[in-house]
């Protein structure tokens, strides 16, 4: 059976973006005199937070003091802004394949959407960038983690992208990398491939569907085509 539609995550997931988003809050923290500096291993453990403005509150919680959740969201809206001038200056691409399936899914009819915990003008950056397009011509609907209650593990986000296509989860078929990811999508009733990525390559994708190494086409008449066994 070909999928009605293609849900898509965001960070890690389209593109290895989160070394640019490590980057932005270190800026930020720095440019606002904070004492914040958070390593490659500080970020991995803080990635199972998340959200950005939650990430703070909890890097509070692990020292014990820091900025109010007032100064918490002024400094995020700062991070958004320095992210989409680092994503715009280049230097972020789209994970091998990712191009050719959301191409290859649009002239076959089927609709691409995207499920992500991080907010909109995000989105929208990632898709000048790598498009060189407005998010609104490159994917049908987005659902962004700022229009939801509960984050990800929680199925909010792919639950409101299901009711924008106006579709059922089993019609649908998720793209993940982390974990997280992955409990949200199938807690919203979605098959899900998984395609690791830098900051989840360790993680526990025993879950999934399918796991791959990318979404290259060549990998992907299997899960666009049928048939639905799970991956070995
Ligand atoms: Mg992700």
């Amino acid at each position: 059976m070909t999928p009605a539609a293609l849900i898509f995550d965001v960070d890690g997931t389209l593109a290895e973006t989160e070394e640019a988003h490590r980057r932005a809050f270190n800026e930020t923290f720095a440019e606002a005199g904070l004492d914040w500096h958070w390593s490659v291993q500080d970020y991995t453990f803080l990635l199972r937070t998340t959200g950005g403005k939650e990430r703070m509150r909890a890097w509070r919680e692990t020292c014990g003091s820091g900025p109010g959740d007032a100064e918490i969201a002024a400094l995020h809206k700062r991070k958004t802004a320095r992210y989409a001038e680092i994503v715009a200056g280049g230097g972020l691409f789209l994970r091998p394949g990712v191009a050719d399936l959301i191409a290859n899914a649009r002239a076959r009819g089927i609709k691409v959407a995207v499920a992500t915990t991080t907010n909109r003008p995000n989105v929208d950056a990632l898709c000048a960038a790598c498009w060189n397009r407005p998010a609104h011509e490159v994917f049908d609907v987005i659902a962004a983690g700022d229009e939801v209650r509960r984050k990800k593990p929680a199925p909010d986000v792919f639950l409101l992208a299901l009711a924008r296509l106006n579709l059922p989860a089993h019609a649908c078929i998720a793209f993940e990398d982390s974990r997280n990811g992955l409990r949200s999508a199938q807690s919203a009733g979605l098959r899900t491939v998984v395609t690791p990525s830098a900051y989840t390559a360790a993680e526990d994708f025993s879950a999934a569907d399918w796991v791959l190494p990318s979404l290259e086409w060549g990998r992907l008449p299997v899960v666009l085509t049928g048939p639905m066994a799970r991956a070995a």
